[in-house]
């Protein structure tokens, strides 16, 4: 077992099950004793995602994902309309600009959740007016859970937004899909980025993606091409015509196993249980914090349930994260860009919302607490 309980925004622990099959010998990624597996697992993310778009799972961060997603769908100098409420809506920003591709930075405060009415204020003023049809906008991108400020943004409502102007929407729903409910094909999301290593559970190592049927023909129609690995039109390819396994390369086949795993797990103690588990674990988490003096950073109506996310002060300081890793074995996370020194960040995914690892979370400190009082 790892010396360390992380309660960290991601990496996070996982399940013994879990663990369990990745000690397993390594399968080959293709041939008869390997593909049942990789179809009962993209079956299993379509169940998890309610959709019957494609799943694809790629080797690599889940960056890698978001990158593809905006590089394939949009051609460069047009735009992408990004409301963003973080560091990681800024990060969508970043990878528009590395391919040319012209971000429309639609701005909140941080610890706020965007605002669906006032993104649709702006996006209608932008079609209207006039000097902008040289780059119009092309599509839509949000982060759902906006780890930075522990905000779960109003996704439903934002994916109206992008349907009343027929733009497509990606999402980054890395640090929610497995911890909320994410209705692909009822909220009509064209693509869905998360990874295994948070909500889900399972180790880090690729990146999922669910990819709608106008997804796939805007990544065929685009003019420039981007790269080959990240482009989809390479792994739609692959996905129709090649025989001897539906994807460009191969596969971290012990890492898909164990996520296959995973969400087997999630879904036998039943999918509703698993999300109830997340809030139980953050109102556990706020409740007892709260009452030592703890306050929280975002808006708390829109605070996600599977991170807690605290502002600093004279009492709560960062000396806490040196104390718990030093003291008690547990890790959590700093604040990260804009927030660095003023927030810390405790994740409740994976294990880490688990009764065992919360009441060593709490002991932790409240003897902090308790040893730096006078
Ligand atoms: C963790 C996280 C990322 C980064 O994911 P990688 O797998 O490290 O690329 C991106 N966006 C959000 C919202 C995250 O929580």
């Amino acid at each position: 077992m790892s010396k360390y309980k992380m309660f960290t925004a991601g990496p996070v622990d996982v399940d013994a099950s879990v663990l369990n099959v990745m000690a397993e010998p390594i399968k080959p990624h293709f041939g008869p004793g390997w593909m049942p597996i990789f179809a009962s697992t993209t079956n299993l993310l379509q169940k998890l995602h309610d959709t019957s778009n494609n799943i694809i799972i790629m080797p690599g961060p889940g960056t890698v994902a978001l990158d593809t997603a905006i590089g394939s769908l949009i051609p460069a100098g047009s735009t992408i309309c990004i409301p963003s409420n973080g560091f990681f809506g800024k990060r969508l920003c970043d990878i528009a600009l590395a391919y040319g591709i012209y971000p429309q930075i639609i701005p909140f405060p941080l610890g706020q959740p965007i605002d669906p009415e006032d993104v649709r204020k702006i996006i209608k003023n932008t079609i209207d007016s006039a000097n902008f049809s040289g780059r119009p906008i092309r599509a839509l991108a949000i982060v759902h859970h906006e780890t930075s400020t522990g905000i779960l943004n109003p996704l439903k409502e934002i994916s109206k937004v992008a349907q009343e102007f027929e733009l497509p929407i990606i999402v980054d729903a890395i640090g929610s899909l497995g911890g909320a409910r994410i209705p692909v094909d009822e909220w009509g999301i064209d693509v869905c980025v998360s990874v295994p290593n948070k909500c889900i559970g399972a180790p880090p190592g690729v990146a999922i993606m669910s990819i709608s049927k106008k997804a796939w023909s805007l990544s065929e129609d685009n003019p420039t091409k981007h790269g080959w690995y990240s482009d989809l039109r390479t792994w739609a390819w692959h996905m129709e015509k090649a025989t001897f396994f539906p994807y460009p390369s191969t596969l971290p086949t012990s890492n898909i196993a164990a996520l296959k795993q995973a969400i087997e797990n999630i879904f036998s103690i039943g999918i509703d249980e698993h999300y109830s588990k997340h809030i139980s674990a953050a109102n556990k988490i706020r409740d007892h914090l709260i009452n030592q003096g703890f306050r929280l950073f975002p808006m708390s109506d829109f605070a996600a349930p599977m991170l807690s996310v605290f502002t600093l002060d004279h009492r709560v300081n960062e000396g806490l994260i040196d104390y718990l890793r030093l003291n008690h074995n547990i890790l959590i996370s700093a604040g990260l860009g804009e927030l660095k020194g003023q927030v810390l960040r405790i994740g409740h995914m994976g294990r880490a919302k688990d009764n065992d690892y919360i009441e060593d979370l709490l002991y932790g400190i409240d003897t902090f607490l308790r040893d730096t009082s006078n």
